[in-house]
């Protein structure tokens, strides 16, 4: 780490968290409910907080409870459904929901109507074999109480009433089905993240600071960090020390990782995809859908690439978009640079990422077709969804830019993985958050976790132990395998947040 400038050192922070989205808000306002006295400083490159993935138009804002998702409940070979990850995706977006329930009534966070909405969740599919697999789906999903309620159709009446968009000007011989849980949402998770900043700013011992950003590690024998922190306006440079380090910056969190030495960093590589909306412009269109509605993914399409025709809540306004359409670009974030791909290429990842690239050519294939896809072909993918669709209607937009993971696997040499991955010293020093899906909907799980990890002694304390139940009440136990709890919580949750029955 090259020496920076030497302005007065700062004290040592317990706490430094890199990055100002949903993840390090999230961490910043836990930890402070859990212990008051600890000293925060958050550091971010951006002049504003959430202006990456976690603003609302760069992410998709459902809350991912798996009701709609299909690519949650795989088909296994014998025809059967496995529902196992719906489960576990359904009770990480209740912790959520309890959490942010229990900042409200703790006056932590604002008027909820701010950051999240009722919107039934649906999945719609088209022909003989997705129906059989929807119905199969619908049936297997009711054996959770996680999804009770869930209803189900092939009756395309019934699924009009529900879906106009969807419906009108369909082909009446074509086989479809729809679910529809009443009880889906849609959540502002830029809106939610600066609601959760400006509380932790408020706190005493807090410190944030936008426009800094950080460029180095080192962790010495004291055990404590030094980060190198630039101040992007003025170009000078400060070390800031802290017991513990979170990197929940997002795509860059991967370049901050490989630079912090830890040898868990050793083989993780990342892949960036990019994406695109279209964002209706119509008022008249955007009144008559009432629903997130998801479909199948294209074949050889990464998962998060499922195609969805979304209503939103957007400070205030009802929106509607569909997408996304994935693309390819090396920038590991939005307002990152055109380097970053190559930059995070060293000795210790090319062997999982040259592995994972051949592994992975359909995906390849996929995106270079998505990048290469002309505005006709983005109206006829639309038209799936919404047959009478007219172009003039909607506007192209840039959505956020996520880094699938890359890890060293023994077999494989190298996997590509969809999901989000936590990565830890073993000291517990330090910890970064990879990956993009679930994403934001899990922080809270995310963040319960990596707080046990990390901090364990005081984890396992009776006074973390009580505040971690007052915080998320069902801490601890399993919602699907308790249907009178999962019932409990979810009311709960419900009437706090003022959402929809
Ligand atoms: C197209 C798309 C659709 C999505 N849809 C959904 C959805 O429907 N539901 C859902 O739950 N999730 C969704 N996600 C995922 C979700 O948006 C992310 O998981 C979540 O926003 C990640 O939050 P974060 O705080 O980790 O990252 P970010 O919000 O990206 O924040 C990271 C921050 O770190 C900063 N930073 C980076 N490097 C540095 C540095 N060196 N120094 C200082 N600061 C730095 C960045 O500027 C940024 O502000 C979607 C994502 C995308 C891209």
């Amino acid at each position: 780490m090259n020496s920076p400038d030497s302005s007065p050192a700062k004290p040592v922070s317990d706490v430094i968290v890199i990055g100002a989205g949903i993840m390090s808000a999230t961490l910043g306002v836990l930890l402070k409910a859990l212990d008051p006295s600890l000293t925060i400083s958050g550091y971010e490159r951006l002049d504003a907080v959430a202006a990456e993935s976690s603003d609302a138009w760069n992410n998709a804002g459902t809350g991912h409870s798996a009701f709609c998702e299909l690519n949650y409940t795989p088909e296994r070979p014998d025809g059967s459904i496995d529902i196992s990850k719906a489960d576990k995706i359904a009770e990480q977006f209740e912790l959520s929901k309890q959490f942010w329930a229990s900042l409200v009534q703790e006056g932590q966070l604002p008027d909820p109507s701010a950051f999240i909405h009722t919107i039934p969740h649906m999945s719609f599919v088209w022909g003989d074999a997705n129906v059989e697999y929807l119905r199969k789906r619908h049936a297997a999903l009711l054996h959770s109480p996680l999804f009770k309620g869930m209803e189900f159709s092939t009756d395309p009446a019934r699924i009009t009433e529900w879906i106009p968009l969807v419906m009108d000007g369909r082909d009446p011989t074509q086989p479809v089905a729809a679910t529809r849980m009443a009880v889906g949402t849609d959540v502002n998770f830029g809106a939610l993240a600066r609601a959760l900043s400006d509380h932790l700013k408020s706190l005493p011992g807090v410190d944030l600071h936008l426009g800094h950003e950080v460029e180095d590690f080192r962790h010495k024998s004291d055990g404590i960090w030094r980060l190198k922190v630039r101040n992007l306006a003025t170009g000078q440079s400060h070390i800031a020390r802290a017991r513990f380090v979170f990197i929940g910056a997002g795509g860059g969190s991967l370049p901050l990782l490989e630079k912090s030495g830890i040898p868990e960093a050793n083989g993780f590589g990342g892949f960036p995809v990019s994406g695109q909306w279209l964002k209706c412009q119509n008022p008249a269109v955007i009144a008559r859908h009432e629903a997130k509605v998801y479909g199948k993914p294209a074949v050889g399409s990464p998962p998060m690439s499922m195609p969805h025709l979304d209503t939103r809540q957007i400070n205030g306004r009802k929106e509607l978009l569909f997408g996304p359409y994935a693309g390819f670009s090396t920038k590991f974030l939005k307002q990152g640079s055109y380097t970053d791909l190559f930059k995070s290429i060293e000795l210790g990842n090319i062997r999982p990422l040259l592995y994972a690239g051949a592994r992975n050519l359909g995906l390849t294939k996929y995106l270079i077709g998505q990048v290469l896809q002309t505005p006709r072909e983005r109206t006829a993918a639309l038209r799936e969804y919404y047959p009478e669709a007219n172009p003039a209607d909607w506007q192209l937009e840039v959505a956020g830019q996520r880094v699938q993971v890359i890890k060293k696997d023994k077999k494989e040499g190298g996997v590509l993985e969809f999901g989000t991955e936590m990565v830890t010293a073993a000291d517990g020093s330090i910890a970064a958050l990879l990956g993009a899906s679930p994403g934001a909907s899990t922080a809270v799980a995310i963040m319960l976790e990596l707080v046990q990890k990390c901090f364990p002694a005081r984890a396992a304390s009776p006074e973390w132990q009580v505040r971690f139940r007052q915080l998320v009440p069902s801490f601890g136990q399993k919602l699907a395998d308790d249907a009178a709890l999962a019932a409990a919580v979810r009311e709960h949750s419900r009437e706090v947040l003022r959402l929809e029955a």
